[in-house]
């Protein structure tokens, strides 16, 4: 059997314990509910009688499998067994140590999930389409101007003029970027003012992206 369904439980080798499923397999169906009820992979089903295969696999003190038998066929020790098992090897201590760590966990991942949803409701990046003539206009010289004071950058930056000569008689051109906070950092209160400049030179803004 893997290793990891091996673990010792609350730190007793999972072998010196001898809480194991037992089938009858003259009781036995071969309905198969202990063989998909069980997550633990303990059963394989032979000659379509359920087979405790992998009996060290059975996690201590549950015995689902044996609550589903139609027919009862599969027994375990008396719960007593285990009442010893904990009582013999002082469990308590290694379950408060346990306990301490499960909640450490539980509250690392409960911050991470905060943490992921408030970036989640920021917007660090967002890309912008805008369309318009660009011939003459310094707009390239006023957006370094506008992102220098700025914690953000203008990345995947393409500007599609639609001929040479189109351009030179203002044919509308269609310009993409993309808006990147440089500290992930919302940026949200800094798109009005590019929104802004961009009405300012005359142009569309065709769509607006956040990413
Ligand atoms: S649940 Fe019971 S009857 Fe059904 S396969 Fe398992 S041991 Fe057999
Ligand atoms: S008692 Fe639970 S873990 Fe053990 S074999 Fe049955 S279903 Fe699987």
């Amino acid at each position: 059997m893997a290793s990891a369904t091996l673990d010792p439980w609350h730190g007793i080798p999972r072998e010196e314990i001898p809480w194991l499923p037992a089938v009858d397999a003259r009781a036995c169906i071969g309905c198969e509910l202990c063989y998909v009820t069980c997550g633990r992979g303990v059963y394989v089903m032979t000659d379509r009688k359920a087979v405790a295969a992998h009996p060290y696999a059975c996690m201590v003190g549950c015995s689902t499998c044996a609550m589903v038998c139609p027919t009862d066929a599969i027994r375990f020790p008396d719960r007593d067994l285990v009442r010893r098992v904990e009582r013999e090897h002082k469990i308590l201590q290694v379950v408060k140590e346990e306990a301490r760590t499960k909640r450490g966990k539980q509250g690392a991942a409960r911050a991470r999930a905060a943490a992921e949803e408030t970036l989640g409701r920021l917007t660090c990046r967002t890309r912008m389409e805008i369309a318009g003539s660009f011939g003459d206009k310094p707009f390239l010289r006023q957006l370094q101007d506008l992102i220098a004071d700025h914690p953000v950058d203008l990345v995947n930056l393409d500007l599609q003029v639609p001929t040479v000569k189109g351009s030179a008689e203002k044919a509308p051109a269609f310009m993409r970027f993309e808006v990147a906070s440089t500290g992930q950092e919302d940026i949200q209160a800094f798109l009005p003012m590019l929104r802004d400049l961009a009405r300012r030179n005359g142009f569309v803004l065709v769509n607006e992206t956040k990413l």
